[in-house]
């Protein structure tokens, strides 16, 4: 695949590797279809993307080009509020990989959020005792600076909840 005719691939990428170059490896692809998330993340905004195909108009995350309800590539990003419901969670006593080790124990959630799509996250300022399944949540944006953030790129910030 890799240097095959741009042409002939570029009708499914559109894309989306242009500004790969000079990215780290260590951390999520921030492409230039991921940019606009990541961006808004910086200001403190939550980006999801929804279907604008008739009859559909599902929102999803994480971003996809195309609808993974009914495949159309008529999605467009769209603020979400950063409400959100507890669905599950796990408490993380062990990670190898930095900076997560620094970190422990800490927890792993994946939440609803308000516009519909589950989302996978962390929950902070809650203690562990606290949790409950259902319990509103909001949405925190931490700043990244930390080495290998995992937060996509240089001065980015990374969503994770707190109770509302
Ligand atoms: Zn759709």
């Amino acid at each position: 695949m890799k240097g095959g005719a741009v042409g002939a691939e570029g009708a499914l990428g559109a894309g989306a590797r242009v500004a790969r170059g000079g990215v780290r490896g260590d951390l999520p692809e921030v492409d230039a279809f991921t940019r606009p998330y990541w961006d808004a993340a910086a200001e403190g905004r939550l980006l999801v993307r929804r279907c604008r195909a008739e009859g559909c108009g599902v929102a999803h995350h994480y971003p996809r080009e195309f609808c993974p309800r009914c495949w159309s590539e008529d999605v467009g990003w769209e603020q979400a509020g950063g409400r959100a419901a507890l669905y599950t969670w796990s408490v993380v006593h062990r990670n190898d990989l930095p900076p997560f080790g620094g970190r422990v124990p800490y927890i792993a959630a994946v939440v609803d959020l308000a516009e519909g799509p589950r989302m996978m996250t962390e929950i902070v300022d809650c203690p562990e005792s606290e949790l409950r399944i259902g319990m509103p949540l909001v949405v925190h944006f931490r700043r990244g600076g930390g080495e290998g953030e995992g937060d996509g790129g240089e001065g980015g910030a990374i969503p994770v909840f707190r109770p509302a």
